[in-house]
């Protein structure tokens, strides 16, 4: 048996067995195929889809894998889109910034920015604790 992914010329696209390539062709040439959602017999093959019977398992489990690594990543694109949204970029002096609002409490806000590990730690040493999140490329 073999499955192919049909399509009719309103651009439907069905899913259809045959006992082998040779069948769809002759049914095809006889007009016997219709799509199944408008009736059309103008039916040409799409992209055909391999059967998969022992190695079932082990492509399941890497689709597991690729679904859970994927909403990781949509969880960390969700951080970052959080804090584009919330928080203000300092690209130059950041460390300076922090100071600033971290001393003078009148203009508390939320920024963020890159800070080198010996910045971190200085500031850590003033008390003020920056957190890191990893972040995420969008366009890959
Ligand atoms: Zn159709």
């Amino acid at each position: 048996m073999i499955k192919y992914n049909l399509k009719c010329n309103n651009e439907h696209e069905f899913e259809s067995w045959f006992s082998n390539s040779a069948e769809f062709d002759k049914l095809n040439n006889k007009n016997l195929l219709e799509c199944i959602y408008c009736s059309s017999k103008k039916i040409k093959k799409s992209i055909m889809s391999p059967m998969i019977s022992s190695s079932k398992n082990d492509y399941d489990q890497i689709e597991i894998t690729n679904d859970q690594l994927k909403n990781e990543k949509n969880n960390l694109l969700k951080l970052r889109n959080f804090v584009e949204k919330n928080f203000d970029y300092v690209e130059k002096d950041f460390t300076k910034k922090v100071r600033e609002i971290f001393y003078d409490k009148k203009s508390k806000r939320a920024i963020y920015g890159k800070a080198t590990p010996e910045e971190k730690e200085e500031l850590s040493e003033e008390g003020i604790n920056l957190i890191s999140i990893p972040w995420v490329n969008k366009n890959n």
